[in-house]
């Protein structure tokens, strides 16, 4: 086979999988092979730049960046929907259409209403052209970069698709997923996303595209528009637009009476709860095209279509009053304190006000009666104020301008919509923020010490920072509240204990912006200490695999901080690990390298993923199949038999699990 079959086989075998995958949600090979695959594809195309395809299922790792997004005028205009929110809405509806039609028994496909970022995404001769937002309906951004690398939208289709067509549909962020990115972003010292719809429409326009394929986005697909497309409903159009590997809820039902919609809408309104995304309400839209086209279009929107809003659970109470809650990083937080009230089955006391801009959007002012909802987010929100009820006497809020803990003048960037208090190194609640993040649990795991401790160790003046922690004696903490001998001897013993913590972890316990976990584990391999990442220029911090400039910028301000460096060099001093230990250094040996490696079949002490991480770690090669260049065969149990023959024929070794161990 030469290298431009081999490349377009696998191109096509990815493309399978990513289906299988993504839209089917029944994957047929292993992540690992998986991956294994993708790697052995963009090392060909690396060396092949000839056989480059735009189209290539390696551009879904993402890397391009988009600095300006190209104006793009929309073929066929975006519309909006007009809205209903109850029975007489839809009857009302019904009529009026069955009007113009001069027909009754109108049929209708109903779909969800997925609540996210619209969009449009052109396709030519079964390979996707271009992919523009909503915008203001006749043009939007050309965001086509980032949109391939959501992994269920399709890069090359399959079926009979007609030659040209744009397809609309809603990019979503799964809850699953966003919580999971909030978790993160907490971690590392980030605000949390308000919620999956804001962070799915920012995520399209984001600059670097590799940071949009690892965000978990998905796109759901709902409407065909173009020339001479062969379908004659709705309904049909959604079962083609699936043939061609669209990713097309199955919950779109056909119904033949009004009647039969109330019951989907009835249906959808308790259920919706239990699918793994937002929805806001369901579309109904006429079946029929040629209907559709009679029926034509408002100024703003079709009339062959109206979206019914489902009411969210909703309860009005009082608003006391708000704080400003100032956060490790210093962005400062309103939180308005409610009388309790019972709201979905759980006592609100507290509702996010977001930010400034919020509060004014709300015009919202204390001792109001406002109406809260709980949304998709997990904090329930105030959507409005009941001004039947307000005070005539009430005056307008303002936002406060100095920080409530320390009184700094606050400051809001550009572009960002939270106030910070910029005096990070002397802002009680960011000095103990940071200090509560570094004993915490996933970073040094300081025993016997907790975060109401740590707050009373700088109250008494005993730390202003996490490398105080290491002069504290037993005696300077037995004094204090809820101290006794025992206690006060656990911290001590703790914090000790700590030096043990390995480099990886303690980078991550710095607390530097953007510096979670995994990014704190990525750094500490690949430059060993901190003294070498402290000196890494952008372009080698850049350089480094999923370290994109916003970290590296954040890194280089960390360390050209005088007092970070000072910190540091004290975290040295009392023997704290800031470089990878020797026998991590062991395990990073070079034992193996320019020995090739294929794996296969089910292991017993490691797993799969492990396996092959133990080779790289040791400079072996991981190969995805059996030729000439392979050393190994590390088989497990149910190893394919061609692979054994295969390696049988080449005189390739086949190893068990504890050989290969023991090779370590
Ligand atoms: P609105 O933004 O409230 O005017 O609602 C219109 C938007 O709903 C459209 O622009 C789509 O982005 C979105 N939408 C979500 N699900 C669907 C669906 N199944 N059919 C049509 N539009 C939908
Ligand atoms: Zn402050």
């Amino acid at each position: 086979m030469n290298i431009e079959e081999k490349i377009k086989n696998l191109r096509e075998e990815l493309s399978k999988h990513n289906y299988s995958y993504y839209v089917l949600d029944s994957p047929v090979i292993s992540d690992f092979e998986f991956d294994m695959k993708l790697k052995e594809l963009q090392e060909l195309e690396e060396a092949h730049p000839e056989f480059y395809d735009p189209n290539s299922p390696s551009v879904r790792v993402g890397g391009m960046i988009t600095r300006n997004f190209e104006t793009v005028v929309h073929e066929h205009r975006m519309y909006s929907l007009d809205n209903s929110y109850s029975r007489e809405d839809l009857l009302e509806w019904e009529k009026r259409i069955e009007k113009i039609l001069g027909a009754e028994n109108v049929n209708f496909t109903c779909e969800l209403k997925y609540d996210g970022a619209s969009i449009s995404i052109t396709y030519e001769n079964g390979k996707l052209l271009r992919a523009v937002t909503r915008g203001d309906g006749f043009q939007g951004d050309d965001v086509t970069n980032n949109v391939k690398t959501i992994r269920s939208v399709p890069l090359v289709l399959r079926g009979d698709y007609p030659p040209k067509f744009d397809i609309r549909g809603e990019i979503i962020l799964p809850y699953e997923g966003f919580t999971k990115m909030n978790q993160e972003r907490i971690e590392a010292g980030e605000d949390p996303y308000m919620n999956p719809r804001n962070t799915a429409s920012g995520s399209l326009k984001l600059q670097d595209s590799a940071e949009v394929a690892r965000r978990p986005l998905d796109c759901l697909l709902y409407n065909l528009t173009g020339n001479n497309l062969g379908v004659h409903t709705q309904f049909e159009s959604l079962q083609k637009a699936r043939e061609w590997g669209f990713k097309v809820p199955d919950t779109a039902r056909l119904c033949h009476t009004v009647q039969e919609v109330f019951e989907f809408v009835d249906y959808w309104d308790i259920h919706r709860h239990a699918m793994p995304y937002e929805t806001d309400g369901v579309v109904i839209k006429v079946n029929d095209i040629v209907q559709q086209e009679e029926l034509g279009y408002t100024a703003k929107s079709p009339r062959w279509a109206m979206a019914y809003k489902f009411k969210a659970e909703q309860v009005s109470t009082r608003l006391n009053s708000i704080s400003y809650q100032v956060g490790r990083t210093g962005a400062v937080t309103p939180v308005a304190n409610l009388e309790p009230v019972l709201l979905a089955g759980t006592t609100v006391k507290r509702a996010s006000l977001h930010n400034a801009d919020q509060m004014e959007k709300l015009d919202i002012r204390i001792g109001d009666e406002v109406f809260v909802e709980k949304g998709g987010e997990i904090i329930p929100k105030i959507i409005a104020v009941d001004f039947t009820k307000r005070d005539p006497e009430s005056l307008p809020l303002s936002y406060i301008s100095n920080c409530p803990e320390c009184g700094t003048p606050l400051i809001r960037k550009p572009g960002e919509a939270q106030h910070y208090c910029p005096n990070t190194y002397g802002c009680p609640p960011q000095i103990t923020g940071r200090i509560q993040h570094y004993i915490s649990r996933k970073a040094m795991d300081i025993e016997g010490l907790g975060s109401e401790t740590v707050e009373l160790l700088f109250k008494e003046g005993l730390i202003d920072n996490y490398a105080d922690l290491y002069e504290l004696t037993k005696d300077q903490v037995v004094p204090l509240e809820r101290m006794a001998e025992k206690s006060a001897e656990n911290l001590v013993n703790g914090i000790e204990k700590s030096k043990e913590i390995p480099f990886e972890r303690v980078l991550f316990a710095l607390g530097i912006r953007y510096v979670g976990e995994t990014v704190a584990k990525k750094l500490a391999r690949a430059f060993g200490s901190i003294e070498n990442i402290s000196k890494a220029s952008l372009e080698e911090l850049c350089a480094v695999d999923e370290i994109g400039i916003k970290i590296a910028e954040s890194v280089i301000e960390f360390f050209s901080d005088e007092g970070n460096v000072l910190i540091v060099k004290r975290l040295r001093d009392y023997g704290v690990q800031l470089e990878i230990s020797a026998d991590k250094l062991e395990n990073l040996s070079d034992a193996l390298k320019g020995v090739t490696f294929v794996v296969s079949g089910v292991f017993e002490k490691v797993s799969r993923n492990e396996l092959k991480k133990l080779i790289e770690d040791n400079g072996g090669k991981v190969a995805s199949s059996i030729s000439s260049k392979t050393n190994y065969v590390v088989a497990g149990a149910n190893m394919g038999p061609s692979k054994k023959d295969k390696a049988e024929k080449l005189g390739v070794a086949i190893i068990s699990e504890d050989d290969f161990l023991n090779m370590l």
